[in-house]
């Protein structure tokens, strides 16, 4: 079964929209994607019909929005094939998510523990591990990439011992789209680092289909809401219930104490004991309504459009003189990144507004894998389910363009 992509547009109110007075042509999907009306419509309806504060009031709507946010987390449970509703404690994004394990692990560490990270990290999975380990003693290990942007498996392999305590690594790279094998690296970690554990960043992955936590076999998986079509200042974080049962909490405050008196607390439970204060109940709720949304679209349908709309790009791109593809790693999502010699990104990006067409220019927060691949930033396109194969010639059209103004 095919994508019926022009359906799907229609689900999506913003995608209709002009700009400079010309169709909107939104291809910087690895920023943050569209949402389609039955998640705003859910966000619209919790206010103006659930609005209540969970877990706490003996009233009707307490309970009310009580059920529809923890029906969010089975919801969430069930997408990912977690163990137990209980592995999902929702954060404000990925980056909260990275934090919560991070300054945990921070808490652990000690002199000769082995961290490792690779080079395809986004800032929010290396700084926090930086941190983690500049404050306890411990190494950070950076696995290498080739000048595709694959990463090197021998090498990765070989800084695994019995040191590395820990592992975090993207599912799929933001700035080139490499998609890293990561089950196979997982079992790598288990074979060489039998203590480590393992931190996948979802924050790309999780939109391009099937994630599977238990067939992945990480500690924890984590993704933002609002890469999946959902809401912003929503996430999950996803660890097995016996690493996230003794974590160090994180915020401690409401919600996530069992009992306290002047002088001292005990934790409640899991999720609550990682989930202190109001959360972001209407996040959860149109998160939720996203994943629900997602769910029902043919996955192999998704990423052959996917892959159609990327060998388009490509195909065009290789017709376009000094424009050059940066990460071609064989297995790899929607992004395309490139430079175009003599111009700078941001110049590109600037002339590709003016003409409708949103990418995004600079370094992604990945500021050392710019620098290994020895350029500045780049512009890059990325797409999602609902770009058309007419929106990927648009782009490449309007780079011509911008090609002769910028000579
Ligand atoms: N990791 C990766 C791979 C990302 O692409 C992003 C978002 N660009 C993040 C982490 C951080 O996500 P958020 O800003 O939603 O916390």
């Amino acid at each position: 079964m095919s994508l019926d992509v022009q359906a799907l547009r229609q689900e999506f109110p913003i995608l209709s929209r002009e700009v400079h007075g010309k169709p909107l042509v939104y291809l910087d999907n690895a920023a943050t994607t569209q949402k389609p009306q039955v998640v705003i419509d859910a966000l619209v309806n919790y206010y103006s019909q659930s609005n209540s504060n969970v877990h706490r009031g003996a009233h009707f709507l307490s309970d009310e929005a009580t059920r529809l946010y923890e029906d969010s987390r089975t919801v969430v449970a069930n997408f990912i094939n977690a163990n137990a509703r209980e592995e999902v404690i929702w954060t404000s994004g990925t980056t909260e998510g990275i934090n919560i394990v991070s300054k945990g692990m921070a808490q652990r560490l000690k002199a000769g523990d082995q961290v490792v990270v690779t080079e395809l990290e986004h800032h929010a999975n290396l700084v926090t591990w930086q941190q983690a380990c500049k404050h306890s003693g411990a190494t950070l290990h950076v696995a290498p990439i080739d000048d595709n942007g694959t990463l090197d498996r021998e090498a990765f392999t070989e800084l695994l011992n019995k040191n590395t305590v820990f592992v975090a690594m993207p599912h799929v790279s933001n700035a080139l789209g490499t998609v890293n094998p990561i089950v196979d690296l997982i079992r790598q970690v288990r074979t060489h680092a039998p203590k480590a554990l393992v931190l996948i960043d979802g924050a790309q992955g999780i939109a391009h289909g099937n994630v599977d936590v238990r067939a992945i076999g990480c500690d924890f998986y984590v993704f933002s809401g609002h890469k999946l079509f959902g809401p912003t200042g929503v996430g999950v974080l996803w660890g097995k219930q016996a690493v996230l049962e003794d974590w160090p909490v994180w915020l401690t405050g409401g919600e996530m104490i069992a009992s306290v008196s002047y002088q001292d607390a005990t934790w409640g439970a899991l999720p609550n004991r990682l989930e202190a204060g109001t959360p972001n109940i209407a996040g959860v709720i149109g998160l939720a309504a996203a994943v629900r949304w997602f769910q029902q679209l043919d996955m192999q349908a998704v990423q052959a459009h996917e892959k159609a709309l990327l060998e388009r790009a490509i195909e065009l791109g290789a017709e376009i003189e000094g424009l050059r593809l940066i990460g071609n790693a064989k297995d790899k999502i929607g992004v395309y990144s490139f430079i175009l010699e003599g111009s700078h990104p941001a110049d590109v990006g600037f002339l590709l507004d003016r003409q409708g067409i949103a990418i995004r220019t600079g370094d992604h927060c990945a500021q050392p894998l710019m620098e290994r691949l020895g350029v500045p930033g780049t512009a890059r396109a990325s797409f999602s389910i609902y770009n058309t194969l007419e929106e990927v010639e648009q782009l490449f059209v309007g780079l011509k363009k911008a090609q002769t103004m910028l000579a």
